[in-house]
């Protein structure tokens, strides 16, 4: 027997195989994988098919958020041949389609309000956000003047973002973020002014500003703040503040500069003005800004002197001094504490000031001149006067011992007698006395 041939048999099945493919090809569906960001998720009969699931999709999360919903995954489709036995024309069963509803990314667009970098709310609609922009400027901008420009002392902005539908749970309440932005930061801190304070004491003592204590206390005279007055430490500020600016022009003055010249017919220690001084004229173009309504900074942008400034010159004395020659100005006679003042007391106009002081300490003179009294006078018992030859006169009364006589002359600082109590006293004092033309003046108002 001839040998088969087993290439003889490559022909049939061949033929064989081609035609099963030829059948499979003619019988086969074209369909399509759907690749959800790359990745195949499933087949489909058609586009449309997979293309209307997802805006079902799209639809009910719309309706479930009430507001316009995007899908950002990325769909591609591929082509697929599927036997006909297998045809499969739709591949999302509910369950899988409750899959599909989790890999879909549904997204939405919001509006936030953004303040120096940060989101502090976030609204379905931009009207929202805007609303309330206008609502916090609102007071400020009805009591702006002409010219007066208001924005936010922040940089306030209102940005559109595409976020997560998952977001949309977390959209601000419009009061809630009223009432955070226009409530005080923080606790503005008060002082209850003490005994001895300045302003500027409380201010290093606190750790804060001077000018910032300023700032919150407009109203406040910083030479004249009382024991148990209520300061403000810091400027009320907000989530975000409100600044206005507005450009102004006005006129101010110009200092003069002062030049000395010596002279030797005055004393050493004594000026005079030679030429008065006159100040100047000029023209400020200046921004003034305020933050919340309290002035904040005034930049001058232009100056223009309208009328130059006219220098003063001071003469300064040269020629030696008489130790005894007043200075116009008064030291402490006594050291010790004041027990009283001058003015009204006990229905009595009291004529200077009680300085306690133990007895037998020294009294001394003001100011330099000559003794114009030295005795027993009355209710000052030992009295001294001292003549400043100036139109002043100083009193020095209940003297124990009395260390000058009528005519001498004294300098500033010279014992002129001892602490005591004679005359109308009751204890050991000096009773003291400034006297402006033979008027009793307040003597704290001359002591240096
Ligand atoms: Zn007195």
């Amino acid at each position: 027997m001839k040998k088969f041939d087993k290439r003889l048999l490559m022909i049939p099945m061949v033929l064989i195989t081609t035609v099963i493919v030829v059948v499979m090809l003619i019988r086969s569906t074209k369909a399509f994988e759907v690749l959800l960001d790359d990745k195949p998720i499933g087949i489909v009969e058609s586009q449309a098919v997979f293309g209307n699931l997802v805006e079902s999709i799209r639809k009910n999360a719309e309706n479930r958020y009430g507001t316009e919903i995007m899908i950002s995954n990325k769909i591609d489709y591929k082509e697929v041949y599927l036997p006909d036995n297998k045809r499969v024309i739709n591949v999302y069963s509910p369950a899988s389609l409750s899959e599909l509803e989790q890999s879909v990314a549904l997204k939405a667009k919001v509006f936030v309000i953004n303040v120096d970098g940060k989101d502090i709310a976030i609204f379905r609609d931009k009207a929202t956000a805007e609303g309330i922009l206008e609502r916090v400027k609102a007071p400020y901008v009805e009591n702006a003047g002409d010219g007066v420009v208001t924005t936010f002392a922040e940089n306030v902005s209102i940005i559109e973002r595409v976020v997560a539908s998952g977001e949309l749970n977390m959209l601000s309440d419009p009061d809630e973020v009223y009432s955070s932005i226009t409530k005080e930061n923080e606790a503005i801190r008060k002082y209850v002014v003490q005994k001895g304070d300045t302003v500027s004491e409380i201010a290093e003592k606190l750790g804060v500003r001077q000018k910032d204590i300023e700032k919150a206390n407009p109203d406040l005279n910083i030479d004249r703040i009382s024991i148990g007055q209520e300061l403000s430490l810091s400027v009320p500020r907000y989530l975000i503040n409100i600044k206005q600016s507005i450009v102004k022009e006005y006129e101010d003055s110009v200092p003069y500069d002062v030049s000395y010249e010596e002279s030797d017919e005055l004393y050493k220690g004594n000026t005079e003005v030679k030429v008065e001084g006159v100040e100047g004229k000029k023209t400020v173009k200046a921004e003034l800004i305020s933050i919340n309504g309290i002035p904040e900074e005034t930049r001058v942008l232009s100056e223009v002197v309208t009328v130059e400034p006219k220098a003063a010159i001071v003469l300064k004395g040269t020629k030696p001094r008489p130790r005894t020659l007043a200075y116009g100005v008064f030291n402490w006679p006594s050291r010790g504490s004041i027990t009283s003042r001058f003015g009204a007391r006990w229905g009595e106009q009291h004529s200077g000031i009680d300085i306690a002081a133990p007895k037998g300490s020294p009294n001394k003179a003001a100011d330099g001149g000559v003794v114009k009294f030295a005795g027993w006078s009355g209710n000052y018992g030992k009295l001294v006067i001292i003549d400043h030859e100036n139109g002043y006169t100083t009193y020095y009364g209940h003297n124990n011992t009395i260390k000058v006589k009528v005519g001498q002359r004294v300098a500033r600082g010279d014992v002129i007698g001892t602490v005591g109590e004679t005359g109308r006293a009751t204890g050991p004092h000096l009773h003291f006395e400034v006297r402006k033309n033979g008027v009793p003046v307040n003597p704290l108002k001359y002591i240096n």
